[in-house]
């Protein structure tokens, strides 16, 4: 018999090597891995999702008639190895994994390695697109992804709408609040399943940081699938104005919160986009937003996963503006934060694994790349705490474009930024007890601070992008700059120790 070894991130039937499975002649194997679990400061609900998604697809399987080895083990290879010992397949396969790190490690193991077709664009076609130009932007890519998938096409292959980026009318501030256009996801109850994962992560020591599930990740394809028909029908009608919105009231907006699932299999990009087309085909969805969704999907977010695999293994290690302060312990949990938008992300966080695009890159991100945090360590962090983390996903996503660690191979500029732009973009700075304006002094927005002592700091470098130069002159002129990086040092101290 043969062994097709599902990875934790392919649970989908219609992935890779399963695709042409046949219980007649196929085994399934699936390792929990307690090396890897243990690995990393995981957030609780991250542990679970995956961990009971796992068992769930494995118990979908043994249904149809699978023989299914769900094995726990010190590591995947000892999974493997073990799986091997005791059942001597005629052959081990694998569908081709979503990390550098566990390809090398199916190769070294001589798995035979069934090419990809999680992603629309696979990793190798990305890799032709991109040869031979200088620079390949986002949008660039997305156009590409459009006209070959044939998203929001018209007969003469021209864009719907005559545009192929709405993103203008995406930049809404918040509403005041009263009437918010925002459906309230769906939630699963939990079960016998999601009990037996939590006790075996207190067994485990696993998981001890961030609140229990409360049914807001879906782990089976069934239920992924619900929220999907939820996401199309309910809420991407709203999707777009306030796209980069930031509110106390609301931790979703009207974000999908569907890459947990297409991140671990359980829903697969090409049928979200395709229950996006249909619903916009159906009336009722605005061109910006079916336009924005599906530049995420197709756009973004497999332009996120070609880089990866372009610039692996060397991208891990860049650190251009060498950073080297670990995450602030306001971040992790292990201190209590004034800042008010930094506290809302990080309560969210707590209770859900989750933060929305905005707050990770504008709040999240922007403070860590305005302090100095190692980017590697970021990375790291972001990755073991939400939902939807995993090392293709985070690394482009905090070393090229919220850390600027590339140096510019991604992100035309550093997305950094004072409270000024976090106060037009959100609803936090009113009860902050932190003065956006102020640049210097106790009351002083510790954003505001830094950024300006970022730009001065980083000055040699950044007056040569023609994107920031502006604003680089602009902190040349500030008459109390000298007492603005004097406060920064106060502030950085300040994030370093935990008493901010
Ligand atoms: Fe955040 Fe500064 Fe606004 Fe306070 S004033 S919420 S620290 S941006």
């Amino acid at each position: 018999m043969r062994t097709i070894w599902v990875l934790g991130d392919q649970l989908n039937r219609s992935i890779g090597a399963m695709a042409d499975a046949d219980p007649a002649s196929d085994r399934i194997l699936m390792v929990e891995s307690l090396g890897k679990l243990r690995s990393k400061r995981w957030h609780r609900q991250r542990a679970h999702f995956v961990l009971t998604a796992m068992r769930r697809f494995a118990a979908e399987l043994d249904e149809l008639g699978y023989e299914v080895d769900l094995r726990r083990a010190d590591s995947l290879r000892a999974g493997h190895d073990a799986h091997v010992a005791e059942l001597s397949p005629d052959e081990v396969v694998a569908t081709e994994p979503a990390s550098w790190d566990g390809l090398e490690m199916l190769r070294d193991l001589g798995v035979t390695v069934v090419r990809s077709n999680q992603f629309l664009c696979h990793y190798e076609e990305f890799a032709g697109w991109a040869d031979g130009r200088s620079s390949f932007k986002m949008e660039d890519f997305y156009r590409w992804q459009r006209q070959r998938l044939g998203y929001l096409i018209d007969h003469d292959g021209e864009p719907v709408g005559g545009r192929w980026n709405f993103d203008d009318e995406n930049r809404e501030p918040p509403p005041k609040g009263g009437d918010d256009p925002w459906p309230d996801p769906q939630a699963s109850q939990l079960d016998e399943v999601d009990r037996r994962v939590l006790a075996d992560l207190d067994e485990w020591g696993v998981g001890t940081w961030g609140a229990d599930p409360d049914g807001t990740w879906a782990t089976s394809r069934r239920a992924a699938l619900s929220r999907l028909r939820h996401f199309t029908r309910e809420v991407l009608p709203s999707f777009g104005p306030h796209e980069d919105a930031m509110v106390e009231r609301s931790w979703h907006l009207a974000h999908s919160v569907l890459s947990p699932y297409m991140n671990v299999g359980l829903l697969l990009p090409g049928e979200v986009c395709d229950a996006a087309q249909q619903a916009f085909d159906d009336g009722g969805v605005p061109i910006n937003s079916a336009e924005g969704f599906i530049r995420q999907v197709i756009g973004w977010r497999e332009y996120v996963w070609g880089v990866y695999w372009l610039w692996m293994p060397d991208y891990r290690s860049r650190n251009a503006l060498g950073a080297d302060r670990p995450v602030p312990p306001a971040f992790t949990g292990a201190a209590e934060t004034d800042m008010n938008c930094v506290g809302t992300c990080i309560e969210g966080l707590h209770d859900r694994a989750y933060n929305h695009h905005i707050q990770r890159l504008m709040v999240l991100g922007n403070l860590a790349m305005l302090h100095g945090v190692d980017p590697w360590a970021m990375t790291d962090w972001m990755w073991s705490n939400f939902v939807d983390g995993a090392e293709w996903v985070m690394l482009p996503n905090v070393i090229g474009m919220s850390q600027w660690a590339d140096g510019g191979k991604m992100a035309t500029k550093p997305y950094a930024a004072g409270g000024n732009y976090i106060d037009t973009m959100s609803d936090y700075c009113g009860s902050c007890r932190f003065d956006r304006k102020q640049r210097t002094g106790e009351d002083a927005c510790p954003f505001t601070t830094l950024y300006w002592d970022f730009l001065a700091r980083h000055h040699e470098r950044l007056v040569k992008n023609p994107r920031v130069a502006r604003q680089v002159r602009a902190s040349e002129r500030l008459s109390d700059l000298p007492a603005v990086r004097e406060r920064a040092v106060e502030v950085r101290s300040m994030l370093d120790d935990g008493t901010l």
